[in-house]
C-alpha cells in the first residue's frame, strides 16, 4: 500500500496545490492527513475543501481545528496564533464548521503496519522533537509504523527494543528511508503550510508498506501569493515572515 501523507497544511491552500500536484506522480493509494488543516494561513476554507474532496483520505483533527471549530478555547495559544484562529473562525461557513467540528481525534489505526496522530498517540497536543520524545510517545504507538504531525519538522525515528535514534532529519528532498531492519518507526512528513525545519518548502511524504520505505519529500510553491493574502486578510506580521525563501 502506498499512502501519501500530509499534515499541518494550516490554510495554506499555494502549498496544499504544489503538494497534490507533485504527489499526482507518486501512485498512492490512499491519502492521510495528520490534521492542522486551519489556522494561521489565509485560505482556511478552500484547503478543508480540498482535503476533504480528495479521494480515499482519511483525515484527523489537529489542535487548530478543534480550536478553529470552538471545541476548546484558545488560552493556550500565543497572541498571534490566538488572533489568527480567531479570524479562521469567522471565515468558515456553517458547512465547512461543521465538517471541521466532526473531524476524528487520533489515534486512529490505518491498517495491520500503520497508525495516524496529530502530536503523539498518546495526546493530540503533545509535541515530538527529540528521540527521547519519540522514545516515549512510541511506547503508546500499537502499530510498527506510527505517523505524526504538530511539530513542523520532518524526520523519521526509528525505535529498537529500548531506544529511539533520529534516522533522518532534514537532507535533500527527497529523502528515502529504509523501513526493515527496524523494529518501529515515529515518522513526522513535516508541514505542507508553514514548516519549521529550516527548509520553507512544502514538505510531505509518501510511505510504502510493500516496498518498506517512506520518502520525504520537499515542493517549491507560490509563497509569495500566501504572503500577500496573508497581508489582505491582516494576519499578524511575524505569521507572514514564517512563510517562504526568506522565512525566518
Ligand atoms: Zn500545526
Amino acid at each position: 500500500m502506498r499512502y501519501l501523507v500530509l499534515s499541518d497544511l494550516h490554510a495554506n491552500l499555494e502549498a496544499t496545490e504544489a503538494v497534490l500536484a507533485a504527489a499526482a506522480d507518486l501512485r498512492a493509494d490512499r491519502t492521510l492527513v495528520l490534521g492542522d488543516l486551519v489556522g494561521y494561513g489565509p485560505d482556511p476554507v478552500a484547503v478543508l475543501v480540498r482535503v476533504l474532496s480528495l479521494p480515499r483520505a482519511t483525515v484527523i483533527r489537529g489542535n487548530h481545528d478543534r480550536v478553529a471549530a470552538g471545541l476548546t478555547s484558545d488560552d493556550e495559544f500565543n497572541p498571534h496564533a490566538q488572533t489568527a484562529i480567531r479570524w479562521t473562525a469567522r471565515q468558515l461557513t456553517p458547512d465547512t464548521l461543521r465538517v471541521l467540528s466532526a473531524l476524528p481525534m487520533g489515534p486512529m489505526i490505518i491498517d495491520a503496519d500503520v497508525q495516524i496522530c496529530h502530536g503523539s498517540p498518546r495526546n493530540e497536543d503533545t509535541y515530538v522533537f527529540t528521540a527521547k520524545d519519540a522514545e516515549f510517545a512510541g511506547q503508546a504507538a500499537t502499530r510498527r509504523v506510527c505517523l505524526f504531525g504538530h511539530t513542523h519538522v520532518a524526520g523519521a525515528f526509528g525505535r529498537s527494543a529500548d531506544a529511539a535514534q533520529l534516522v533522518a532529519p532534514r537532507g535533500t528532498a527527497p529523502l528515502t528511508v529504509t523501513l526493515a531492519g527496524t523494529a518501529a518507526w515515529m515518522i513526522n512528513p513535516g508541514s505542507v503550510g508553514q514548516p519549521r525545519d529550516g527548509d520553507w518548502r512544502a514538505a510531505f511524504a509518501l510511505l510504502d508498506t510493500t516496498a518498506n520505505t517512506c520518502d520525504l519529500h520537499r515542493v517549491e510553491y507560490d509563497a509569495a501569493e500566501t504572503r500577500r493574502k496573508m497581508r489582505a486578510a491582516e494576519l499578524p506580521p511575524i505569521l507572514i515572515s514564517r512563510i517562504g525563501p526568506d522565512s525566518r
